[in-house]
């Protein structure tokens, strides 16, 4: 028999007002509605009705990943320096590690994420060919010391998430495990009701090779992603790649100077010579472990640092500073120009593609320099798609204007392959009798930032909106009156409850019937009951929370649609 929960017994504390520092959608209602409390920042309480939410997430995770063969496990938060230390991740991580200490002064961490402590326990666990394919997952607390984390649940410093991890001998078997776990996450997201997207990634400081992202479309998400509106591209913005496609058959008049006196900024530089800013080569300065770099986009184009960092991971990128400048003479701030620039390297844009005419720095004060042709007056050292991707960007795969969107990323899945297994030593004994290198998969789902995404997307200007798979209930019962109300609430819910339906019933004395139908729109439950001024006629109402949709049936109607 499915539970009934009476609202009179149930720890619940419903908020009129949003809490001052909550900035989006999710993070206000969670609070409000008595989901989730804050303990300090990132760091979150889960109260009883969240508890259910989460639960019913991970079930629907559990049971999809149990399909697909994979193993449950728990692996501890509390790890010790020397596995992450071999891996690197122990500086890589930098600020977002939380490190510590035990008694006896030995370095600690906790758990980021687990592909070090995974490694090692299939090198303890699995020694021949036969022993693989190998899938295990653990939903598991995880520990990120994040910079911002100002949205609720949906960025924690402490957060639940799935991970599980993949072990196989071939090339061949690591794409069917990653496959698995690409069909296993769709069926995962459709059941919970979430709209989603499977996007391509970068790879990033994991240092893999093929990688998605599912994405929730949501306006409070942190990501942005382009899509195409003719073909099926998707793609991370940080993961969007144009062709360099050289420009053919001009023919380009010889370099010519200009004298351009107090134009260092694109726009001072446009506005003198009455060019459009994409006619003009900007080229930043930036620091590659300590070595200044130069990158080129057209003038009307933002590089994005972020993207280019990485690009060149693990080599840091740092802005140039005044005091980097003192001793280089052939660098002229806000009038560089890649044609003579011998002694840096030069990256660029594929948009300045070999064939390109631009307007450039002459690396002389106050002078710039026309006909610039990319691959005839200078050389690019290596094309890197390092420009912010903006709405209208041609499609890399079919031309046709990207649109961009916002979206919460929930899920991510790597083909990591044979880096960890590389830094561990993870072999096993092949058919042959000699050892086999072992290749490896990771993947995760965001199991507690996915409560805060279906929020995102379910909720109205009332309140919380659940999709039934993950509601804390199936229906919320409304006693709207004194004694009668509350007894046939009561009944109801119990006759529901025998029935196999999860209910809440809010039997509170004393709480007025207007702020309990507040609370029941907030709340969220799919299905809200009321027993009402007919009670005494055995009628009630039923209202759907979504469409509003409402309607007067007797119990034994409400009874038989609601099982039904
Ligand atoms: P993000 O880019 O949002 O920081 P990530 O790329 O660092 O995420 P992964 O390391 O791939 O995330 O972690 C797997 C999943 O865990 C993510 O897809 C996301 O759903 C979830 N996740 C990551 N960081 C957090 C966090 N701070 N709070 C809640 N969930 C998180
Ligand atoms: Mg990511």
């Amino acid at each position: 028999m499915a539970q009934v929960q009476r609202m009179s017994r149930l720890m619940i504390k419903t908020l009129r007002d949003d809490p001052a520092d909550a900035e989006t959608l999710s993070h206000k209602l969670l609070v409000r509605a008595g989901y989730v409390r804050r303990q300090s920042a990132g760091v979150w309480t889960w109260l009883p009705l969240g508890m259910k939410v989460l639960e019913n997430i991970s079930r629907v995770v559990r049971e999809e990943m149990d399909a697909i063969g994979a193993q449950e496990v728990l692996l501890p938060a509390l790890l010790s320096k020397e596995p992450y230390e071999q891996s690197g991740r122990w500086e890589e991580y930098g600020d977002l590690l939380f490190r510590l200490k035990d008694r006896k002064g030995a370095d600690y961490l906790l758990g980021p994420t687990h592909e070090e402590i995974f490694t090692l326990l299939v090198k303890d666990q699995c020694t021949s060919y036969k022993d693989l394919p190998v899938m295990l997952y653990q939903i598991q607390t995880k520990y990120r010391d994040e910079a911002r984390p100002r949205s609720g649940v949906l960025r924690g410093r402490e957060f639940h998430m799935k991970d599980s991890y993949s072990f196989d001998t071939t090339d061949e078997g690591l794409v069917e495990s990653y496959r698995l776990h690409r069909e296993a996450y769709r069926r995962i997201f459709e059941r919970l009701g979430l709209d989603y997207r499977i996007v391509s990634a970068v790879s990033g400081a994991m240092g893999g090779s093929a990688s998605e992202e599912f994405l929730a479309p949501a306006a409070a998400g942190e990501d942005t992603f382009a899509d195409c509106p003719n073909c099926d591209y998707a793609a991370n913005t940080e993961a969007v790649t144009f062709a360099v496609t050289p420009v053919e058959g001009a023919s380009h008049p010889a370099v010519e100077l200009l004298d351009t006196p107090n134009t260092p900024t694109i726009e001072s530089l446009a506005d003198h010579l009455g060019v459009p800013a994409s006619a003009t080569l900007k080229n930043l300065l930036v620091k590659v472990d300590g070595e200044i770099v130069a990158v080129g986009v057209p003038g009307n184009r933002e590089v994005d640092l972020g993207k280019l960092g990485e690009h060149l991971a693990p080599a840091e990128v740092e802005l140039v500073l005044a005091e980097d400048f003192e001793d280089r003479d052939d660098l002229v701030r806000g009038y560089v120009g890649p044609q003579g620039l011998d002694k840096v390297r030069y990256l660029a844009d594929p948009r300045v593609a070999p064939g390109s005419s631009w307007i450039t720095g002459a690396n002389a004060e106050g002078k710039h320099a026309r006909n610039v042709v990319a691959g005839r007056d200078f050389e690019v050292d290596e094309y890197l798609d390092v420009v912010v991707v903006e709405e209208g960007d041609p499609c890399p795969k079919c031309g046709t204007g990207l649109k961009l969107d916002r979206a919460i990323e929930i899920g991510h899945i790597f083909q990591l392959g044979r880096k960890y297994a590389d830094t561990f030593q993870l072999d096993v004994l092949g058919k042959e009798g000699k050892p086999v290198r072992v290749t490896m998969g990771s993947y995760g789902i965001g199991v507690s930032r996915a409560v805060a995404a279906l929020a995102e997307q379910s909720a109205d200007d009332k309140g919380l909106c659940w999709p039934r798979e993950v509601a804390p209930a199936d229906v919320h019962v409304v006693a709207a009156g004194k004694a009668l109300q509350t007894e046939l609430a009561l009944e109801v819910g119990e006759r529901l409850g025998a029935a196999g339906l999860r209910v809440l019933v809010d039997d509170r004395a004393g709480v007025s019937p207007g702020v309990k139908f507040t609370d029941a729109e907030l709340i969220g439950v799919p299905t809200i009951l009321v027993a009402g001024r007919r009670s005494g006629e055995g009628v009630v109402e039923l209202k759907d929370r979504r469409t509003g949709e409402r309607e007067e049936l007797t119990v034994d109607e409400a009874l038989a649609r609601l099982t039904s």
